[in-house]
Parts: structure tokens; sequence; C-alpha cells
């Protein structure tokens, strides 16, 4: 099935829109304000320069209508002219600082929300990532980060321009039309709100769509993310003609919801539009006063300007209010990413552990990944003298890899507790767990990025040693291949590492783990996609390694389990001790069964 269906979509849509209220409403703005408030300062200077832009013009608008008097004489018509000009021009400028410093403040805040959710993101739990607890997927979130944001920028602009600008520009026009002309003005301002509740309508109605526009798009966006780097298996399963159809209808999704929110997008400015017609009726009711003789024809001139200039931040208001309708949803799920519910959390009185023996101990831990499901783990309990080497065998989805990540508290057991050198867990610093705990999994993660950066990862952000770069590549019998490649350790291994074979991948996992050193090893079955020979190299390699050291090493080879000096069994979530000396004999038949080679 496709990673978003039509009908989740819809859905999560109503589900959505139901849950927001007011109290929603307040909370986007609560969101917002940290970062608005650390950008003040282009944003006063923005608001400031708005101001002298609205000062010039009310100016200019007063003293446009005294210039069209024909009494004024040469000389002080020239230095009217000059005043104007001067006035034209201070608007222009700081209509221009205006505009730069309060994108300036809105790119910024964006900026510094992406950084603040893309941080809040890394550090949420493991099952967030794969849609528990309230998650998303790879590309939902990617989308969110990116698009979303962006479209929060023109939101914040919008607004910002909003709050002061346009207000200023309105009162200085409104209060110049009432001291020129009460009755005009009074016409002009019955005119002027009917259209604005419209307005306002129609944006309530924007928010909605925008909201179905938003998801489809990121259903797209997810499905693109999960299909591309899977496309060698689409072309080898010949499958290119199904995934256009998945994309045709998500596609589609998308369309239909564009399509609405552009066509409600398109009405908004035709109701603006009614307001300049009522405009026209104005300029009636004042030539009829002009020819009573009651108004002069200066004043009309200023008047009619005012009203013109009054229009444009009507108009702003109503957009900024159709932004903030759109913009919200996307604040909102920016925020929704960064409201914690996890359950990994680092208690505040955490220790940091700093040299450790290595002994582990699992005591009675139950685990399963959802609550409709059955546990994986049950009452499994396992000890690990300091130093000992263990091998884990078992049938593939027995939890072996389960065992690790609990052990890494990627997730908290449900029940029973863990143990390093007698400290639970649950008590040590995930940072600190963490860097005692080395492993080589069975998925290989690497990055776009050279051999040298990807074996030294947790050195990206420092510096990474090369001696010891070369060194563990050495041990991890990868130096030989790394020499040859165009550019050694400095060679751009491609997204994702696609330019190495398997076995490439893994040497290089297993160096990456010992530039690590940790004290507690665990090899996932991280030699499965080696060839019996380099096997062997790395296995020598790894018995060099498991001095001082606990591994665990999870297998399906004989080979490999025969270097651990005890071997457990995994069996129904729990583990069964099988003694050395019965391996050949009774237990052959159920490691075999296992999945073990012999
Ligand atoms: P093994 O490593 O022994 O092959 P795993 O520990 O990977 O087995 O998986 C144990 C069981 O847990 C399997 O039935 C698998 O379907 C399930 N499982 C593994 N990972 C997840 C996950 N992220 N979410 C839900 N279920 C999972
Ligand atoms: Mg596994």
């Amino acid at each position: 099935p496709p990673p978003l269906s039509s009908t989740r979509i819809h859905s999560s849509t109503t589900s959505i829109t139901k849950n927001s209220s007011n109290t929603k409403k307040n909370e986007t703005l609560r969101f917002l304000q940290p970062f608005l408030i650390s950008n003040r300062k282009p944003i006063i200077l923005g608001w400031l320069c708005s101001a002298i832009s609205v000062f010039s013009l009310s100016q200019l608008v007063s003293r446009l209508g005294k210039f069209s008097n024909a009494a004024i004489d040469g000389p002080q018509l020239r230095s009217q002219g000059l005043i104007l000009l001067c006035l034209v021009a201070a608007r222009l400028v700081s209509g221009y600082g205006q505009h730069a410093l309060l994108w300036d403040a809105a790119l910024k805040t964006v900026y510094e929300v992406r950084v603040h959710v893309f941080d809040r993101v890394l550090e949420r739990e493991l099952g967030y990532f794969e849609g528990r607890e309230g998650g998303a997927s790879a590309g939902d979130i990617a989308y969110r980060i990116t698009a979303e944001a962006s479209d929060v920028a023109d939101t914040v602009y919008s607004v910002l321009n909003t709050i002061v600008p346009s207000t200023l520009q309105l009162s200085a026009m409104m209060a110049q039309m009432i001291v020129i002309s009460p009755v005009l003005s009074l016409i002009s301002f019955t005119v002027i709100p009917c259209m604005s509740l419209f307005v306002a309508y129609l944006g309530q109605e924007l928010r909605k769509i925008s909201r179905e526009a938003h998801l489809s798009i990121a259903a797209l966006s997810a499905y693109l993310n999960e299909m591309l780097p899977a496309v060698f298996f689409v072309k080898a399963n010949n499958a290119e003609l199904c995934e256009s159809a998945r994309f045709k209808r998500l596609a589609q999704i998308d369309y239909h919801a564009k399509l609405n929110k552009r066509r409600m997008k398109a009405a908004i400015p035709q109701v603006i539009q009614a307001i300049y017609y009522g405009t026209l009726s104005i300029l009636c009711a004042g030539s009829l006063l002009i020819s009573r003789g009651s108004f002069d024809g200066h004043s009309f001139i200023s008047f009619v300007t005012s009203l013109l200039f009054s229009i444009e931040p009507i108009q702003d208001v109503g957009k900024a209010y159709n932004e903030w309708r759109q913009g919200e949803p996307a604040v909102e799920r920016l925020h929704d990413m960064t409201k914690f519910k996890d359950k990994v959390v680092e208690k505040p009185d955490a220790v940091e552990l700093g040299h450790i023996m290595g002994e582990l101990k699992f005591r009675d831990v139950s685990f399963k990944y959802n609550d409709d499901m059955p546990h994986v783990l049950n009452g499994l309990n396992l000890n690990i003298r300091a130093g000992e080497i263990v091998a884990l065998v078992g049938p593939s989805g027995g939890g072996k890899t389960t065992l690790v990540k609990l052990l890494l508290r990627l997730y908290n057991p449900v029940s029973g507790s863990i143990l390093i050198d007698n400290h639970n867990i649950e008590n040590i610093r995930l940072r600190s767990l963490r860097k005692h705990v080395g492993l080589v999994s069975q998925d290989i993660t690497l990055f776009s990025g050279t051999i040298a950066e990807n074996i030294g990862y947790r050195d990206l952000t420092t510096k990474i040693d090369m001696e010891r770069v070369k060194h563990v590549a050495q041990t991890a019998h990868a130096d030989e291949f790394i020499r040859k490649l165009p550019e050694g350790y400095e060679t751009n291994i491609g997204p994702r590492g696609s330019t190495l074979s398997g076995g490439q991948r893994q040497r290089l996992a297993i160096a990456r783990a010992l530039y690590q050193d940790p004290s507690i090893l665990i090899l996932d079955e991280a030699t499965s996609a080696l060839d019996s020979k380099s096997e062997l190299l790395v296995r020598k390699a790894v018995e060099h390694l498991m001095e001082n050291r606990t591994v665990l090493v999870i297998a399906h080879r004989l080979e490999t389990v025969m270097m651990a000096k005890r071997v457990f069994l995994m069996d129904n979530g729990k583990l069964q001790e099988v003694p050395r000396s019965t391996m050949f004999n009774g237990h052959k038949d159920s490691l075999l069964s296992s999945g073990l080679v012999i």
C-alpha cells in the first residue's frame, strides 16, 4: 500500500480541524514568540522605517492639495516641488528599508525555528521515527522542516508588515480624511468594514483548504522519500508501472487540494477589488459637494489620495490574515514535533560513567513494540561478565536486534532492568551509555562524505584523528580496498555509501565501531555480508579487539559463534544457554533450525 492513502489524508485532516481551538491558536503564537523576540532588532528598525514612510506619505498627501492650488507663485512652486520630491524619496527609501528589514526578521525567525525543531526531532526517541508515539515518517518530517517552514516565513513577514506599518498608514490616512471631510469619511468607513468581514470569512475557509494541501504534499514527499532510494528494487521487480500509478494517485490528491486552495485565493482579491469600486461612489459624492460649493477641489484631491492610500493597508491586513490562516497549520505541525511525550528520557540526576569494566546484566526484561502486539522479549535473563565474549543465536525475528536496541536504550523495556557495572541504564546519561556501547549493526548506515568522515563519524564536529582512522581501518581489513580507491581515505562514497559493495560497507562499519573504542562491543550479524575469506580476516581482527572488552556477537555462522566462551539461543523471547560440548550433539537440531550455518 502507498505510504499515505487518500483516506488517511482525509481522516487526519478532519481530526486536526476538530482539535484546533482558540487555545491552539495561542499556542502557535507562544511557540513563535521567543524567536520573534530574539529578532527584535530588525523588527523594530523595520517598524521605524515604516513610521518614516507613513510620515512622509501623510505630508505628501496634505501638500499635494496645496500644490495644485493655482494661487502659489513661481519661487514657492519650486520650493514646494522640492519638498514634495524629498518626501517621495524619503518614502521610497524608508519603504525599502521596511521591507528588507522585516524580511530579514522573518527569514531569520524561520532559520531559528528550523534549527530548533531539527534539534528537538533528533532528541526524539526511536519509536517516534517508526510512526509510534505520535511520530511521522522521514518524508513527512523532511517536508515539514523544508517546505512548510518556508511558508512560515511568508506568514511571519506578512504579519510583521501588518501589525505596525499597515496600522500606522491606515490610521494616518483615516485621520487626514476625517480632518478634510467628516461626511465623505463616514461614507468610506461604512463601505470598507463590510468588505473586510467578508474577506475574514473567506480566510477561515482558506485555512481549512490549506491544511488539506499541506497534508497531500507531505504524503507525496513521504512517498518519494521511501521509493527513490529503493529504485534499484523497483526496476529489478519491473514495478515501474505500479509505482507510476501510486505516484499518480497521490499527485492527483495534491492537484485537487491545490486547485481548491488557488480558487479560494483567487476569490479574495476580487472581493478586495470591490472595495476599490466602492470608492467610486465616494468620487461621485465628492463631485456633488464641489458643485454645490461646499468643498474645494484641493481638499478633494487630498481626500481621494488619502483614501487610495488607505485601501493598500486594508488589503495588507486581509492578506496577512489569510497568510496567518495558511501559515498556522504549518507552525502547528512544526510545533507538534517539539512537544515531547517520550518515554525514553534522561533522568535529571542521571550519572556520567567514566571508566567501566563492562559487566552486563539483563534482569527479567520484557518488551513489546506496541500494546496490541505480542511480547518480543519475555522475562529475559542474561549475565555477561566483564571482558567476556558471548554469542547469541536464534531464528530471524526472534528479538536479537531488539535486545541490542534495549541495551542502547533506544526503547525502554516494558518491565525488568538492564544493568551495566550494576548501574541501571535508566540512571545513566544517554550520551555516556552510548559512548560505552559500540554497535556494528545489521543494516549498515553510511553517509555521503569521505571514507575518513564515515569512520571518524563520532568526531565530525571536532577533529578526526587520521592516524587512528588508518589504524582501525587496518584492523578491520578495510585499509586494502580503501587504498585502491581514487582518493584513498578522502574518497567520497556517495549517498548512503552507494558506491561500495556490501562487504566493503560492513568493514567500514566495523572500523567505525573500533574508532569509538567502546568497553562493550556488539556485533549484530556484522560479518554476514562478508565472503568467507574476508570473514576470516575480520574475525581475526575482531579476536584482537576483543581483549579488554565485553563482546556480544549475534551471528549465523558457526565459526563466528565458536569465538565465544558461551553461546545463548534466543527462543520465545527468552535466552537459553547452549553448552559448547553439546553444540554438535544435543542442540544441533535447534541451532540448525535457528538459522545457524554450520
Ligand atoms: P532479530 O534481530 O532476531 O531477527 P528483531 O529484534 O529485529 O529480530 O525483531 C523481533 C520482532 O520484533 C520481529 O517480529 C519484528 O517484526 C518486530 N520488530 C522489529 N523492529 C520493530 C519495530 N521497529 N517496530 C515494530 N516491530 C518491530
Ligand atoms: Mg536482527
